[in-house]
């Protein structure tokens, strides 16, 4: 079975139906990045500051109609492809609107973090999380009717002791700490240091996009381009910079991403 085959078999889907789950993840990214950049529009005279709460509260309400809307084409998105497109959206808006005003630095800096954003959300999404397999003689010899059963009594198999199972991968990792939608694996022992580096790589590229956008309004603003800027450009800028700013804020009140899990649970299939 060749590796593409073999992930869509743990992911339970077939080519067509991951096709689809992306098409519908790239809709609902460009619907809520569109919405969000329209704040800056109807808002122009309030500060960016107070843009920030206004711009979580809209990026919500889109998520909530992406989901009201999975009802009537009944196809799902997925959550890790959600975040994947939302790094190459950042990217996009980076590479074609804001990089010339990026000193060469900064934009070096930023296309190697998005780059290694995407290596380690492939790493994590095909990787093994420390999966384990067990004879069917082992449960046999143990007097267990399935694997759950051994784990439940895994005072008497000390090496079942930091193994638990998973519902949504149906299956059994060593050094389990919890499914990740957003990453769309288990975090266990064999990954979880790529999750902590990918935790904090998300932080530090969101930091850099945050700077390199404030500096393109900030060099708009300073050389009286701001009237005859593009306005969807600029307002696209703007918005991707919000978001930047409250994924920052989200990701550092909760390391998990738990509330992307939350929202994109029941789209995740
Ligand atoms: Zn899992």
């Amino acid at each position: 079975m060749s590796r593409l085959a073999s992930e869509l078999h743990r992911l339970r889907r077939s080519p067509w139906e991951v096709l689809c789950s992306a098409l519908v993840s790239c809709g609902l990214v460009l619907f809520s990045q569109l919405a969000v950049a329209i704040v800056p529009r109807l808002l122009p005279s309030i500060s960016l500051l107070a843009m920030l709460p206004v711009a979580g509260l809209v990026f919500l309400a889109a998520i909530l109609v992406g989901r009201f809307w999975r009802r009537f084409i009944g196809v799902a998105a997925s959550a890790p492809l959600f975040v994947l497109f939302n790094v190459l959206f950042l990217w996009g808006v980076y590479l074609f609107v804001i990089r010339r005003d990026t000193s060469s630095l900064l934009d070096m800096l930023i296309n190697a973090e998005c780059a290694l954003l995407l290596w380690g959300l492939y790493r994590i999404l095909s990787g093994d999380p420390g999966i384990v397999a067990y004879e069917s003689s082992f449960l046999e010899e143990a007097g267990c009717k399935d694997f759950v059963d051994a784990i439940c009594s895994s005072e008497k198999y000390p090496s079942l002791s930091r193994v638990r199972h998973c519902n949504c991968c149906k299956a059994n990792v060593r050094g389990y700490d919890h499914h990740c939608p957003a990453f769309g694996n288990c975090i266990g022992q064999k990954n979880h240091r790529l999750f902590m580096a990918l935790l904090t790589g998300f932080v530090v590229a969101e930091s850099t996009y945050t700077m390199c956008s404030t500096k393109y309004i900030t060099s708009c603003i300073t050389s009286g381009t701001l009237r005859t800027e593009n306005h969807l450009s600029l307002n696209m800028v703007i918005g991707t910079m919000l978001f930047s700013v409250l994924q920052v804020i989200w990701q550092g009140c909760v390391p998990d991403m738990a509330c992307v899990r939350h929202l994109l649970q029941h789209q995740d299939g």
